[in-house]
């Protein structure tokens, strides 16, 4: 995948109940931005308030593993039991078209996508402490207690991973994390590999 003359690919990870969703409509919902959120498909049943389509697009495990055999997918997981994956169909032509395309996925997906895509933008959310993961999780009420043990068991193997990222934002404040990361996007975009092509002739020494 080639990025520099595109928008950027940018992979939004870390634990589950870090608040990576919400983070992440938050940045949707700031003004002035080309960016573009890549749709997973899931496994897992919708939970209340979910539209297939809009949230992910949900379907059988029989269909997702046809998908994986095709070789459908930028990146996919299983997690908590269920599978998680990017469609990678459509990502290539929104880069092309300058949109910045976000991927809101867990910390494997996001290593595979590292693989393939190396001029990825990685992002690493964080919880400011263990305490406030807890009772994000607890709080969301949608997951029972062995699951949110479950959650919490795989975050605690998740957190060294930070080091693999380009960036780490600490989710303290929604609005505040959505804010660094709209940063990390602009900042990105000037970087000098990603923006000298443009202007090359003009700097080309004599
Ligand atoms: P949830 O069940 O809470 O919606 O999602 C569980 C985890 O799967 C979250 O960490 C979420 O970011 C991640 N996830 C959502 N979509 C994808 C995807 O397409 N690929 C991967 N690898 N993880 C995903």
């Amino acid at each position: 995948m080639k990025l520099n003359e595109h928008g950027l690919l940018v992979i939004i990870s870390g634990p589950s109940g870090v608040g990576k969703g919400t983070v992440r409509k938050a940045l949707f919902e700031m003004e002035g931005h080309d960016l573009v959120y890549s749709i997973s498909m899931t496994t897992r049943e919708p939970r209340e308030g979910e539209i297939d389509g809009i949230d992910y697009f949900f379907v059988s495990v029989e269909e997702f593993e046809k998908r994986i055999k095709e070789g459908k997918f930028l990146e996919y997981a299983k997690f908590v039991g269920n599978y998680y994956g990017t469609p990678s169909d459509k990502i290539d032509e929104q880069l092309e078209k300058g949109k910045e395309v976000v991927l809101e996925i867990e910390v494997q997906g996001a290593n595979q996508v590292r693989e393939k895509a190396k001029d990825g933008v990685f992002i690493f959310i964080a919880p400011p402490n263990k305490e406030a993961l807890y009772r994000r999780l607890l709080r969301r009420g949608t997951e029972n207690p062995k699951s949110i043990q479950n959650r919490m068991d795989k975050a605690d193997r998740e957190f060294p991973l930070a080091h693999q990222y380009d960036y780490i934002v600490v989710n303290d404040e929604v609005t505040n994390a959505a804010d660094r990361i709209m940063a990390i996007i602009r900042a990105e975009h000037a970087k000098t590999e990603r923006s000298i092509y443009k202007y090359k002739e003009m700097l080309e020494v004599k």
